[in-house]
């Protein structure tokens, strides 16, 4: 399986339960290349589960994509894997619980938002302008107040210039990511 962190092909199991309900295996993995940890789910094969893209287009539900540009933005932010599989896990669940079986990816997008949220303003943050594009930029700004409200020691109030009158966007983007972290951003958020 594909290790999220650093895309190496090979990996060994650590640890494997079924789960409650007794229709999934968990597997817990380690990157050889790595040494991260990451989870696989096996599924008994059953109907796929659709995202609705904007321009109308389905798509299947993508767990390690959503698992990836959720890695992304929690770089380095007090957030385990554990809980970015779990964000993934309940919004797949609960998609799967609808008759339709269907989500739009605004509505997808919004979920895993609101889960990022709880955990990490930044992270949030991060997420939220990779996902909207900065074409939402009251509510980019609404967010990342408040992150300065809680004096979050991780965004420094010096580096975050958009507060500031006549200041562009691409200064949030300087100071929320690395330069490496805007061409990894490129690949966007698969939504
Ligand atoms: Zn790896």
């Amino acid at each position: 399986m594909q290790c999220p962190f650093c895309n190496h092909a090979e990996d060994k199991v650590v640890d494997s339960r079924e789960s409650r309900e007794g229709d999934s295996i968990r597997r817990r993995r380690e990157c050889l290349k790595c040494n991260r940890r990451f989870t696989s789910y096996e599924r008994i094969e059953e109907m796929p589960i659709m995202v609705v893209k904007k321009d109308g287009r389905r798509e299947n539900f993508d767990r390690q994509k959503l698992l990836k540009s959720l890695i992304l933005a929690c770089q380095k932010r007090p957030v385990t894997t554990v809980q970015i599989d779990n964000i993934v896990l309940d919004a797949e669940r609960r998609i799967m619980d609808r008759v339709e079986r269907e989500i739009q990816s605004i509505e997808l997008g919004e979920i895993l938002m609101n889960e990022l949220k709880r955990l990490d303003n930044v992270a949030y943050v991060r997420f939220a302008s990779v996902y909207r594009d900065f074409k939402d930029l009251p509510d980019f700004i609404s967010a990342l107040e408040d992150v300065l409200t809680q004096r979050d020691r991780a965004v420094e109030p010096s580096k975050v210039k958009i507060l500031q009158p006549k200041q562009s966007t691409p200064t949030i983007e300087r100071s929320l990511f690395s330069t490496d972290d805007i061409k990894k951003r490129n690949e966007g958020t698969g939504l």
